[in-house]
């Protein structure tokens, strides 16, 4: 990042700051919502054969308005405290925009994940829950964290499984973190929630004609081309749904060891099943290999999809980018002064605290899972369905007619736990956007969809605190 940028942090903040000025909160209100209420940081030890190494975390909580607060957990070797309480006042703001009734909150631990087998990560992640345990920074009334970079499912079945053997009388011990598998109390499509969530918004960004035509494009998502940067847990999902059902041309994928390009569609899960095997893009057989691949970022397309990390589009590489759209899947991709940049220059930016909610949305039907003890669908979806057989049985007595079998077998489909969750998720995506875009639109001062979203957080936020009478 260049030396006259600001830090992620002091990004996020000056975003509040701008979404803020356009609104008449009252003296130190917007001073109060901004800040991260307590950062916890954590040092421990683990020891390994050739002896102990010290490993070092955070949990930030940011807003305490509602409660629990919610986040990722990150396991990364760039983790710091100050990423760590950016990334918690994000999800202050994420989980107001979406209307997901949580507090903001993150964790991190300042490791290369791939340095560790799987039973060394075991214990470290054990160990680092334990000490957030401790001091109730993990529990499913206060604080509840998720899967970030690094992490996944693997990691939060361990955490659940350490604090449900530190509190084995909490009945609902199992409501402490989300994103767990399925057997151990986890929720269909959480995996890929984020991912969806991202393809639901950049859909619904395409029915709303005047905000394309804003961004200097016109017509629908079919046909349109994209290039993605991280083929992790989001960028995967997104790119794969966008590719596979909306028809989105991807045409470049940027990864850690370079990028592919073609002009044709390079194909997603070919992709992703190179690197598995692989371990990076290099070598790709169906496009072309560009060293040093972050100049892709710059290649033209209509949708630019940054969905690995922070920092990513700068001052530096603002004036390149030929993108229309930039969606941030990721957190944070681009930086404030980039963000000035780009806007001034007719680039229109789906901002993260929108775009990548998909996954807390789908952790808080998780978590409702959780303390309700009952999967979703399991009491209504026999009923659902016979309700079906009756209509139909009434139709075919009216008419005389059988009723054709594609439309009984349509009529007669109960929903499942799955079809629960897309729903519940696409509504949510479609919702906020339409909140979103109208902010933007009859707002003189609200001059793009960023400061929209965080008008929308800061005035639910600063009402929450405002009825409590604090
Ligand atoms: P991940 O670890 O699953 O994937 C990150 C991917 O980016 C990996 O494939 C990695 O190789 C690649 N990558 C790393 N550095 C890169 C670089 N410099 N250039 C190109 N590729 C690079 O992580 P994730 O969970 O997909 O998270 C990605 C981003 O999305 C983060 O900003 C995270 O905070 C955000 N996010 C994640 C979730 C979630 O549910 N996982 C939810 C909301 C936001």
């Amino acid at each position: 990042m260049a030396e006259h940028e600001t830090s992620f942090k002091a990004s996020v903040d000056l975003m509040f700051d701008r979404a803020a000025a356009t609104l008449d909160l009252e003296p130190g209100l917007g001073d109060q919502i901004k800040a991260n209420n307590n950062v916890y940081m954590v040092q421990f030890f683990v020891k390994f054969r050739d002896g102990y190494r010290i490993f070092r975390g955070w949990r930030a909580v940011h807003s305490e308005h509602r409660l629990p607060v919610k986040g990722g957990i990150r396991f990364a070797p760039s983790v710091n405290q100050d990423d760590v309480e950016a990334l918690a006042a994000l999800m202050s703001y994420k989980c107001a925009i979406v209307d997901v009734p949580f507090g903001g909150s993150k964790g991190g631990l300042c490791i290369d994940p791939r340095d560790y087998n799987e039973f060394e990560l075991e214990r470290i992640t054990r160990r680092f829950a334990q000490e957030l345990i401790k001091k109730g920074y993990i529990d499913p009334a206060l604080n509840v964290p998720a899967p970030d970079m690094g992490t996944g499912a693997r990691e939060m079945a361990w955490i659940v499984d350490t604090y449900r053997n530190l509190h084995p009388e909490d009945i609902n011990a199992i409501a402490c973190v989300t994103g767990k598998p399925s057997s151990q109390g986890g929720i269909n499509g959480r995996v890929e929630a984020t991912g969806r969530g991202v393809q639901y918004g950049i859909q619904e960004f395409f029915r709303h004609p005047a905000d394309v035509k804003k961004a200097g494009l016109e017509g629908g998502l079919a046909g349109k081309s994209a290039v993605v940067q991280g083929l992790g847990n989001v960028g995967y999902h997104a790119a794969k749904f966008l590719q596979e059902e909306d028809d989105v041309k991807i045409v470049g994928i940027l990864e850690r060891d370079g990028a592919l390009v073609s002009d044709t569609n390079i194909s997603v899960e070919a992709v992703f099943q190179y690197i598995r095997e692989n371990g990076g893009v290099k070598g790709f057989p169906d496009a072309t290999f560009v060293e040093g691949g972050i100049r892709v970022l710059e290649a033209e397309c209509d949708i630019l999809i940054p969905a690995a990390m922070e920092g990513q589009i700068t001052l530096q590489n603002a004036p390149r980018i030929q993108a229309n759209v930039i969606a941030e899947a990721a957190n944070g991709p681009v930086t404030f002064e980039a963000d000035d940049y780009l806007r001034e220059h007719g680039k229109v930016i789906i901002p993260d605290a929108y775009l990548n909610a998909g996954g807390v949305t789908v952790s808080y039907f998780e978590w409702i899972k959780n303390l309700s003890h009952i999967r979703f669908g399991r009491l209504d979806r026999r009923h659902e369905a016979h309700k079906g057989e009756q209509i139909i049985g009434a139709i075919e007595e009216m008419v005389g007619k059988p009723v054709p079998s594609h439309v009984r077998d349509k009529l007669t489909y109960g929903s499942n736990e799955l079809d629960l969750v897309r729903s519940g998720l696409e509504d949510t995506m479609r919702v906020s956007y339409q909140n979103i875009s109208e902010i933007y639109n009859s707002r003189d001062k609200v001059p793009d969809l960023r400061t929209a979203a965080f008008v929308i957080a800061i005035e639910k936020i600063a009402m929450a605190y405002t009825e409590m009478g604090l």
